[in-house]
């Protein structure tokens, strides 16, 4: 676990292609979930437009666009969002966060140990028959 201080939100959303400037005639606020899904859903739009043209146009070569979400992790507390994909071993952002991170790695130790200990007897009992 070790992550319930946090929760991944989409951050961006990428066609690994150069495409038209589609972000700038959003309906939505720049940065909200509603902006993101409505870039994605214009981005798939755009691709499958681009690859009807390829198509149409005879191409030996065939094109596939691939639209890529970017996900990033947003404190629960804080609403600090972290780099685009990075893994955040231990979150830096607030004090509740480290806290909530600290209890649940102490918590993560206690049961690999006791899982540890329940093996060991296994292991001595095995030995004894
Ligand atoms: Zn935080």
């Amino acid at each position: 676990m070790l992550d319930t201080w946090s929760k991944y939100i989409v951050t961006d959303v990428k066609v690994e292609i150069e495409q038209p400037n589609i972000g700038k005639w959003s309906p939505y606020k720049y940065g909200t979930n509603e902006y993101w899904l409505w870039l994605e859903k214009e981005f798939r739009a755009w691709a499958k437009e681009v690859e009807e043209f390829v198509r149409d146009h005879r191409s030996q070569d065939t094109l596939d666009l691939s639209v890529v979400r970017v996900l990033s992790k947003k404190c629960k507390y804080c609403g600090y969002v972290y780099p685009e994909n990075d893994e955040v071993p231990k979150p830096d952002c607030c004090l509740d966060a480290m806290a909530t991170w600290d209890k649940e790695a102490a918590q993560e130790l206690e049961d690999i140990k006791r899982k540890q200990e329940e093996l060991k007897i296994e292991q001595e009992k095995a030995n004894q028959q």
